[in-house]
């Protein structure tokens, strides 16, 4: 009877199910907050080629107004500036009822960025996304969360896989970004099990290409412009510390299909390139890249510093079919060109 009582209730969710996507299929908006960032404008660019309505919230703390002028024109796009910390305003609220997707990529990713303001960090993550589940729920929207690799903190599993728990320190610097999606995963998740809105939870690694700020702060990008400027090209440690880098183009691609996956909720499923190597090397790629004989440079490790960071993407691969196509060389060659052109300092070679 047990059995039966579970069937009845497996086929009652599965309708349950049937109807929401339905009703998402004929919704047409989707809600981007932090669609003026790195990854988020990426996103605004997919949604708007596959013919939806977008709603971009920011409030350019990280993000930028260029990231997303080439859809200023577009009838289907429209940004409202604003912080997901606060009380979400009337024209977001209002276009709760032709809601389909939200996206909450809203908080700087940047390690010297998020630390600038870390109680605004935390409360990005955790009050943004309360507010932004909250907005789900009365619109009957999927949610999907941008969480990341660091909910992993300094790894003790490699690679890392998502049943992994972490091994994250509460009171570091870092923690008001870890422990921020890790709390916002807690809240994600229980509004799923509740039936208040279905979620998908996405934690990415390391992700790079055009429309990072030159002044983010993170690895590639200082190594870029770095290199391209003639600077000196900062090393922090010895080098030895090894992270795994994603295309953005790939990443999207994760994203979008993981938003749209069908099947029950998959619990989270880390998205990033599996291919990984050392600061070090990264350095020496970008160095012979960009032909720069700018001098590299060791700086103190950041307290905290992960020393190793690879992830296991079996899960994406089995659940989305997912998995990068575009390898290092191609992907930091597009983003050496973009960074070239953004700073305005063609690469060496091109002046010879
Ligand atoms: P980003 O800093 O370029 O983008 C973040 C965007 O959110 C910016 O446009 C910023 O202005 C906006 N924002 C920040 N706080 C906000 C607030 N309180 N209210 C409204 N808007 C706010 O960073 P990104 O690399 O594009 O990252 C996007 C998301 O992906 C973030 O949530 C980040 O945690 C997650 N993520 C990124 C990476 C990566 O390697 N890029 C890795 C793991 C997770
Ligand atoms: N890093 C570095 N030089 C820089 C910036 C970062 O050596 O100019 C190191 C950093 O200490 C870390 C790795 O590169 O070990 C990746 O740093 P990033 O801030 O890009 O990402 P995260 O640490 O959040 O993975």
């Amino acid at each position: 009877r047990a059995a039966e009582l579970e069937g009845h209730l497996d086929e009652a969710a599965s309708r349950k199910n049937n109807k929401r996507s339905r009703t998402m299929k004929a919704k047409k908006t989707a809600l981007v907050a932090g669609g003026a960032g790195f990854i988020g404008s990426h996103i605004c660019d997919r949604l708007i080629e596959d013919g939806l309505h977008v709603l971009c919230f920011d409030n350019l703390q990280t993000g930028r107004e260029e990231n997303i002028r080439h859809l200023r024109r577009e009838p289907r796009f429209d940004l409202i500036e604003g912080d997901v910390t606060d009380a979400l305003p009337a024209a977001l609220t209002r276009s709760a009822r032709g809601l389909a997707l939200v996206y909450d990529l809203a908080c700087a990713a940047s390690p010297p960025h998020y630390q600038a303001d870390p109680e605004h960090t935390m409360l990005t993550n955790v009050v943004g996304a309360s507010h932004l589940l909250r907005l789900a729920e009365r619109a009957g929207a999927r949610f999907l969360l941008s969480s990341t690799s660091e909910v992993y903190g300094d790894p003790e599993m490699h690679p890392q896989q998502e049943n992994y728990r972490g091994w994250v320190n509460c009171t570091g610097p870092r923690a008001c970004y870890d422990e921020g999606k890790r709390a916002a995963e807690t809240l994600a998740f229980d509004f799923d099990r509740l039936g208040r809105a279905e979620v998908r939870v996405a934690r990415i690694f390391n992700t790079y290409g055009p429309r990072m700020r030159p002044d983010d702060g993170r690895v590639v990008s200082n190594l870029i412009c770095q290199a391209l400027s003639g600077d000196d090209i900062t090393i922090y440690g010895d080098g030895s510390q090894t992270r795994s880098f994603c295309y953005v183009d790939d990443l999207v691609e994760g994203l979008i299909r993981l938003s749209r996956y069908e099947g029950a909720q998959p619990g989270p499923v880390n998205l990033g390139n599996p291919i990984e190597l050392t600061v070090s090397e990264l350095a020496e790629r970008v160095v012979a890249l960009t032909e720069s004989d700018a001098d590299l440079v060791y700086r103190p490790l950041p307290v905290d510093d992960p020393r190793r960071r690879r992830p296991d993407i079996t899960k994406a691969h089995k659940l989305l079919g997912w998995q990068p196509e575009v390898d290092l060389e191609e992907g930091l060659e597009q983003t050496v060109a973009w960074f070239a052109r953004a700073i305005e300092r063609p690469r060496r070679a091109e002046l010879r």
